[in-house]
């Protein structure tokens, strides 16, 4: 089985300020760093990482080749990411002295899915295979669709959410995993059980996983519901939790652990990412995972 996500890729600028810059106002900053980042590519990280065979498609400018090389150097296939004449998905980050953030995002390339790219990048793939969206890129309900009629598998992560999403073909998507704010967003609901009872009247066919931060996350279908604590941690940067949570969990899902044994898994890669800075310099690797489970057994 091979894993395709089609999604984003950007390039994260990050200023280090010692406050937002205000309406006229012109600051310097202390330190600049430029970082991989949209949540495609992190989460294509987090699968390989986690030991999938993973292939990316998406689209970045000139300006963001390095992002493909990023990802050829994590064993990801980066040859269905299409090279576009806008500009490179990018954000720009302030991070002020309370390590507070403010981000400004464009969209660039990954706005410039075409049905072209749709086609070839779904050609390679067969039955079985799996294929992982999130919402950062365009044509995603095209992509759902399609990638349905050829039999894959359907995992989306519907981050960030938008008011669109209730009119996406959910009904055709087989892992749908998802935070409490996109929960609520989808279905007006705002506890969890609330969340998962709606979206399974909603979509009966999915099976669905619910993160709720440092309490946890959920997994539901149709026959099975359970619950996993978040390992206790201290936690020093959030970025990507959720992308190395969705990475781990449908690579163990997928190959035949049980609901619960994924979402223990995904806990504890989750919970190491948010020991470490960065996005997906942060995802752990299977081996150091794997370890920290057997040592809390
Ligand atoms: P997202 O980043 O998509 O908003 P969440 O914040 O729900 O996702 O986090 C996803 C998972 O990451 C949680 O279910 C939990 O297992 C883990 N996690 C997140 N924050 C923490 C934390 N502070 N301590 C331990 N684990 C965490």
């Amino acid at each position: 089985m091979k894993a395709l996500v089609f999604g984003s890729l950007n390039i994260d600028h990050v200023y280090q300020l010692p406050h937002f810059v205000r309406p006229g106002e012109t600051i310097s900053s202390s330190a600049y760093q430029r970082n991989t980042g949209g949540k495609g590519l992190n989460q294509a990280v987090a699968l390989a990482r986690a030991g999938m065979e993973v292939w990316m498609a998406g689209g970045v400018g000139q300006d963001g080749l390095f992002l493909k090389d990023a990802l050829e150097a994590e064993q990801v296939n980066a040859s269905l990411v299409a090279l576009s004449d806008t500009p490179t998905g990018h954000a720009i980050i302030q991070v002020d002295q309370q390590g507070d953030n403010a981000i400004v995002l464009f969209g660039g390339a990954n706005q410039c899915v075409t049905g072209a790219l749709i086609h070839q990048a779904l050609a390679p793939f067969a039955p079985g295979d799996l294929i992982l969206l999130q919402n950062e890129i365009n044509l995603v309900p095209e992509i759902i669709r399609q990638a349905k009629e050829r039999g894959l598998s359907v995992a989306l992560n519907p981050s960030p959410a938008s008011p669109e999403m209730s009119a996406w073909p959910l009904e055709q998507v087989d892992w749908l995993i998802l935070n409490e704010v996109e929960g609520r967003d989808l279905t007006a609901q705002t506890d969890p059980q609330g969340i998962l009872d709606a979206l399974l009247v909603r979509y009966p066919n999915c099976r669905v996983v619910l993160t709720l931060g440092e309490d946890g996350a959920f997994y539901a279908d149709r026959t099975c519901r359970c619950f996993q604590p978040a390992f206790h941690v201290k936690a020093t940067d959030t970025t990507a939790a959720g992308d190395t949570f969705t990475g781990y969990f449908l690579t163990a899902a997928l190959s035949g652990h049980s609901p619960q044994a994924s979402l223990r898994t995904a806990a504890c890669a989750a919970a190491m990412a948010v020991c470490r800075p960065g996005a997906s310099a942060s995802i752990p690797m299977a081996a150091e995972v794997l370890a920290h489970l057997s040592a809390q057994a």
